[in-house]
């Protein structure tokens, strides 16, 4: 339960006074997490976001620079997101919660189910985050969200400050997966491939499976880049034979397995399509 709500009024204020409750501190961005009934995240000390210019979207020269702390209603309100993010914000079913749920918390959180993480991954994101060095420093750093995806512990103190999306031309779809749209997703899913040259390469696939976490699928993405699949549908087949999943109340095992083999394949096929290929590899 929070006992103490501070505020800041800049990026340096935020982090240092987050420093000195000595980890009894966390962010407040929209709060839906952290005021959730039985959150896993549940600090004593609020450090608010609220102040530091975090709400802003902006686009120069097809980069698209987004706040941390931008909602998910304004994200799909906005006349520059790409259409892949709109889409995937409205993974989200409810209205209210898309009006207080920020982006940087959900990339934060980087929970089984995100929202968010499956489709920025496969966009190839960049993260701007503010931190405190060792010695005591300021800095910033610019870093690719698969090296958040992959060293997720090492942010666990730094404040996101905006996600950046500079690959206009870029395929990315996405697809989730829950009995209802107000339900846990069992998976989120998303395809993304550079598609300049005529045919998918440097390809990211990265899903968000219950009780597994958010992975990605490197023996298919270099499969997909190097042209290796005859049919998509083989995908499906590779899948059924590998991977780590759970039974739980959004599905079983078996099930996941397979919604991911052929999520990832209509994603494919999409994206050839996309590239005036009929679907055909
Ligand atoms: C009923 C319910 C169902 C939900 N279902 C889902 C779901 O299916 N999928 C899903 O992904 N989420 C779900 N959520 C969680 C949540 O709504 C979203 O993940 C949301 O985007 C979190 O953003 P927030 O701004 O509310 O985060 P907050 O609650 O404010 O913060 C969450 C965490 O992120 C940290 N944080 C926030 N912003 C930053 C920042 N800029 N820099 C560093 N750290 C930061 C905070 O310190 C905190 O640790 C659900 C929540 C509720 C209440």
């Amino acid at each position: 339960m929070i006992r103490e709500f501070i505020t800041a009024d800049s990026f340096e204020d935020a982090l240092r006074k987050k420093l000195d409750a000595k980890g009894q501190a966390h962010f407040l961005a929209g709060g839906t997490e952290m005021n959730r009934l039985g959150s896993s995240v549940s600090p004593e000390v609020a450090v608010s976001l609220k102040n530091l210019g975090l709400e802003s979207i902006s686009e120069a020269h097809g980069i698209v620079t987004i706040g941390a702390a931008v909602t998910l209603q304004a994200l799909r309100d906005s006349v520059i997101v790409p259409a892949y993010l709109k889409e995937a914000c409205g993974f989200c079913g409810s209205l209210t919660r898309r009006n207080m749920a920020t982006l940087g918390g959900n990339i934060m959180l980087q929970r089984d189910d995100s929202y968010l993480m499956s489709t920025l991954v496969s966009a190839k994101a960049r993260l701007i985050f503010a931190d405190i060095s060792m010695d005591g420093q300021y800095v910033e750093e610019n870093i690719p969200i698969r090296e958040f995806h992959a060293f997720r512990d090492h942010f666990v103190g730094s404040l996101l400050v905006s996600v950046v999306l500079n690959k206009p031309t870029r395929f990315v779809a996405s697809q989730r997966f829950a009995r209802t749209q107000q339900s846990p997703a069992a998976v989120t899913i998303a395809f993304g491939a550079d598609i300049s040259s005529g045919e998918p390469h440097d390809v990211r696939i990265c899903a968000a499976v219950k009780g597994t976490g958010v992975i990605r699928f490197p023996e298919i993405e270099d499969g997909v880049s190097s042209g290796k699949f005859k049919d998509p549908q083989e995908i499906v087949t590779l899948l059924t034979a590998s991977s780590d999943f759970i039974d739980d109340i959004t599905g079983t095992a078996v099930y996941k397995r397979y919604i991911v083999g052929t999520a990832i394949a209509s994603m494919y096929r999409a994206c050839l399509v996309s590239i005036g290929k009929g679907g055909a590899v």
